[in-house]
C-alpha cells in the first residue's frame, strides 16, 4: 500500500486545477525530492534523474509484482506490471510506448521494463526460458554498440528506432522475441557534428581490442588517424570494458566465431575506406592512400583491383550494351562515403537478423496460438537541431504518427470502456495532428509523394526545384510555409528553408540534400562487388548484387517511401495491442541531476500534450475500479461496509458507502466497475482512508 509520503500529487488528475503552472509545480516538487515518476491515469510521466536511483532493486520489484497502479508510489515497474497482467490474465497483446526527446530516458526505461519482466517471470527456473531472458537482455548491449553514439544531447544516444516484441507462452513466461529496427542514422558513419562521435562500435574496436587483434585488422589504436573519427569528438567513454561486454553478448546470443569476425572486419573496412583519398592529377583519377585501399579490400575479402574499379568507375548498361564510365574525384569521394554508409547500414540490419534468430520463438505452431506478446517501442523522439535535414524530417514524421496513435488509442480506449460498462459519454475535443500526418504522407499531394516525384524525374532535378514543387502544391497548407512563400519571415533565413508546424513545435528544414538522401542510391557496382566477397556473411548482406546488369531493373523504393511504409506497418502492429504509455521528460540540457529547466520542461509538457491528457482523463472519469477491489480498499471508512458488507452484492456495498459519504452525484455505476468523475472525490476517499490506517 502507498504508505510513503511523497511531495505533490501522484497523479496529475488530482491537481486542484489543470493549468500549466499547477502541472509544472507538481512536476518540479516531485523531481526535487527524487520522485521521478508521476501518473496521468495509466500514463506514466518519467523525469530523467541523471543519477543512479536506488529504486530498481529486487526489493522494489517485489513490491510492484502483481499490484495495481495506485497501490504503490508511481513507478515504471507498475506500468510494466499492468501490461504484463493484461497479457497474463486476458491473453491480450499489449505494448508499452515510450516517447520523449533525445536524452529523456527512453532507452533506460525500456531496459528497466525488460529487467522487470525478466525478474517476475519463470518462477520454475526453466533453462530455456532463462536462456531467452538472457538473450533479450544481452541483445541491448549489441544494439547499443552498433546503433548508439555520443551526441551533444546524450552520451549514449540511440540513432535508430527499435520495436521489440517479447513473446510469452500460455503460462506467461517469455519464450522468444523479435526486434524490428527503423532508419539508422547512417550519415553519422562518414560525418559527425562538432562534439559528437561516430557509433560506439568503432571506438570499442580500436580501444578495446588487443594488439594482436588490431594487427589482424591493420588498425592502430589512435582514433585520430581515421578520417571517419577525427572530425568529431575524441572523448573516451567506457569502450574498453564495453568491447568485452559486446564480445560476451555475441557469445550469449550464439553468434558463430566467423560471424563475429565478419562484424569486426567490416567495421575495420569502413575505417580504412574513410582514409582512401582521391585526387585528379593531369585529368587522371588517382588514389593517394593505397595502403588503406589494400586493407579495406582485405577486410571486405575482395581483391584490391576489384575495389579500386568499383571506387573509380561506373558500369552503365544502355540498350543492351555495357559501358564503363570513369568517376571524377568528387564522384569517387561521394561513392566511397555512400559505400561506407551502406556497408554499416546493412551490417546493422544483418546483426539484428542474427539476434532475432537467437530469440526466435521455436515452439510448435499449435502452441503458438496461445502466445501473446508485449511490444516495447523505444524510438527516436522529436528533434529540432540548428540545422534540420531529411533525417529530422523522417524522425519528426514518426513522432507525428505516434502522437496520432496516442490520440486515437487513448480516446478509443476510454470510449470503449464506457461503452462496455454501459456509461454515457460525450467526446471532448483536442488538437488532432492528423492534418500534419496528411501533409507528409498523403498520396500525390504530401511531401513524401512530391519528393518521390522529383526523384523519379529524369534529368537535372535540384533540391531547389523540389522546394519549388512543394511550394506550389502546399502553399495553402496551414502547417507549411517556406522562404519563397513568405520572404518577410525572419526565421526563414535561407532560400532553401521551409517550415513545418509540427504538433510539437515549428521546425525549419533545409531542403539541401533531400533529393540525394531520398534517392539513397548506391552504385550497382558496389552491390556486385560485395556480393562477390569471399566472406559468405558479407555476401549474404547484398542479395541484389546478384542481379544481371543488363536486366532493366525497377527503381528501388525511395528512403522516404520505405520509411513511410515501415511507419504504417508499425502503427498497424500497435493498433492491435492494448497500449501503455511512458512519457519521458528531460529536466535540462546539461545532463545535470539537479537542474530543473523551467522553460525546457514546460515545452516538453506542452508538446507531449500532457495537459490535454489530464483534461481528457478528468472530463471522463478520473478513476474506475472493479467493485470488489474498491470495497477492499475503502470499506474501513464506512460503518456499513466495515469489516464486511453482507446486505447484497459488492456493487450494493459500494453504493451504500458512496451514498453515506455524499458522493452519489459524482459517480456512475458500470456493469463491473464504479466510475468516479472528479479527482476531489477520489482524493477525499483516499484522505479518509489514510485517517483510518
Ligand atoms: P533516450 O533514449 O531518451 O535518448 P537514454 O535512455 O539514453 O535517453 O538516457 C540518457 C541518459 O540519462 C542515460 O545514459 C543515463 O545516464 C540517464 N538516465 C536516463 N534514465 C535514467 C534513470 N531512470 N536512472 C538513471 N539515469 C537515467
Ligand atoms: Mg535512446
Amino acid at each position: 500500500m502507498a504508505m510513503q509520503r511523497e511531495a505533490g500529487v501522484q497523479d496529475f488528475v488530482l491537481l486542484d486545477q489543470v493549468t500549466i503552472e499547477k502541472f509544472m509545480d507538481n512536476l518540479r516538487k516531485r523531481y526535487q525530492v527524487g520522485s521521478i515518476y508521476t501518473y496521468i491515469g495509466e500514463v506514466c510521466v518519467s523525469m530523467n534523474p541523471y543519477r543512479q536511483m536506488n529504486i530498481y532493486g529486487p526489493e522494489t520489484i517485489r513490491k510492484y509484482k502483481g499490484r495495481e497502479l495506485f497501490e504503490n508510489v508511481p513507478h515504471v515497474f507498475a506500468v510494466a506490471d499492468a501490461a504484463y497482467r493484461v497479457l497474463k490474465q486476458r491473453h491480450q497483446d499489449t505494448c508499452i510506448l515510450i516517447s520523449g526527446e533525445s536524452g529523456a530516458g527512453k532507452t533506460e526505461a525500456s531496459k528497466i521494463i525488460m529487467k522487470y519482466i525478466a525478474a517476475v517471470t519463470n518462477a520454475q527456473g526453466q533453462n530455456e526460458i532463462e536462456r531467452v531472458k538472457n538473450v533479450l537482455i544481452q541483445s541491448n548491449a549489441i544494439l547499443e554498440t552498433f546503433g548508439n553514439a555520443k551526441t551533444n544531447r546524450n552520451d549514449n544516444s540511440s540513432r535508430f528506432g527499435k520495436y521489440m516484441d517479447i513473446e510469452f507462452d500460455y503460462k506467461a513466461d517469455p519464450v522468444g522475441g523479435i526486434i524490428t529496427n527503423y532508419l539508422l542514422e547512417k550519415s553519422r558513419v562518414v560525418q559527425q557534428q562538432p562534439g559528437e562521435r561516430n557509433f560506439h562500435s568503432f571506438y570499442q574496436l580500436l580501444r578495446g581490442a588487443n594488439d594482436n587483434e588490431l594487427r589482424q585488422y591493420d588498425l592502430s589504436k589512435e582514433t585520430s588517424k581515421y578520417h571517419y573519427l577525427n572530425q568529431g569528438s575524441m572523448d573516451i567513454l567506457t569502450e574498453k570494458s564495453d568491447y568485452k561486454g559486446t564480445c560476451n553478448a555475441f557469445k550469449t546470443l550464439g553468434f558463430q566465431a566467423d560471424e563475429v569476425q565478419t562484424i569486426w572486419r567490416t567495421i575495420a573496412s569502413i575505417l580504412h575506406l574513410g582514409n582512401v583519398e582521391f585526387q585528379t592529377i593531369e585529368e587522371e583519377l588517382v588514389i593517394t592512400n593505397k595502403s588503406h585501399l589494400q586493407s579495406a579490400a582485405k577486410m571486405l575479402q575482395v581483391t584490391e583491383a576489384e575495389l579500386l574499379t568499383a571506387l573509380t568507375e561506373r558500369t552503365i548498361a544502355a540498350g543492351g550494351n555495357v559501358m564503363k564510365k570513369d568517376h571524377n574525384a568528387t564522384q569517387a569521394e561521394y561513392g566511397k562515403d555512400a559505400l561506407a554508409k551502406a556497408i554499416y547500414d546493412r551490417l546493422f540490419t544483418w546483426i539484428i537478423s542474427r539476434i532475432n534468430r537467437a530469440i526466435l520463438f521455436r515452439g510448435s505452431k499449435s502452441q503458438a496460438r496461445f502466445n501473446s506478446v508485449i511490444g516495447v517501442l523505444d524510438i527516436y523522439g522529436f528533434e529540432i537541431f540548428d540545422s534540420n535535414s531529411f533525417e529530422q524530417f523522417c524522425i519528426n514524421y514518426c513522432n507525428e504518427k505516434l502522437q496520432q496513435l496516442f490520440i486515437e488509442l487513448v480516446l478509443k480506449q476510454e470510449q470503449e470502456e464506457y461503452q462496455r460498462e454501459g456509461i454515457e459519454w460525450t467526446n471532448i475535443e483536442y488538437f488532432n495532428n492528423k492534418i500534419i500526418c496528411d501533409l507528409v504522407e498523403q498520396p500525390h499531394k504530401g511531401i513524401i509523394a512530391i519528393m518521390d516525384e522529383a526523384c523519379l524525374t529524369v534529368g537535372n532535378v535540384t533540391d531547389e526545384t523540389l522546394l519549388g514543387a512543394m511550394d506550389k502544391s502546399l502553399s495553402k497548407h496551414p502547417h507549411y510555409t517556406s522562404r519563397q512563400l513568405k520572404p518577410t519571415d525572419k526565421e526563414l533565413k535561407h532560400r532553401e528553408d521551409f517550415r513545418v508546424t509540427h504538433y510539437a513545435g515549428d521546425v525549419i528544414y533545409n531542403i539541401k540534400g533531400f533529393i540525394e538522401k531520398n534517392k539513397d542510391t548506391l552504385y550497382q557496382d558496389f552491390k556486385r562487388l560485395l556480393r562477390n566477397s569471399k566472406d559468405a556473411n558479407l555476401s549474404e548482406m547484398w542479395p541484389e548484387g546478384a542481379q544481371d546488369i543488363k536486366k532493366t531493373t525497377k527503381r528501388p523504393l525511395t528512403a522516404g517511401t520505405l520509411f513511410q511504409r515501415s511507419m504504417a506497418d508499425l502503427v498497424a502492429t500497435l493498433l492491435k495491442k492494448e497500449p501503455f504509455y511512458v512519457r519521458c521528460i528531460k529536466p535540462n540540457d546539461l545532463k545535470s541531476s539537479t537542474v530543473f529547466d523551467e522553460e525546457r520542461v514546460q515545452h516538453q509538457v506542452r508538446y507531449l500534450g500532457l495537459l490535454e491528457n489530464v483534461r481528457v482523463r478528468r472530463a471522463g472519469f478520473v478513476h474506475r475500479q472493479r467493485y470488489d477491489k474498491f470495497l477492499l480498499r475503502y470499506k474501513m471508512i464506512s460503518q456499513y461496509t466495515w469489516p464486511n458488507f453482507h446486505a447484497g452484492s459488492e456493487r450494493d456495498g459500494v453504493r451504500v458507502l458512496i451514498e453515506e459519504k455524499g458522493f452519489a452525484q459524482d459517480v456512475k455505476y458500470g456493469h463491473t466497475k464504479i466510475f468516479i468523475r472528479s479527482p476531489r472525490t477520489l482524493f477525499a476517499l483516499e484522505q479518509q482512508r489514510n485517517e483510518m490506517i
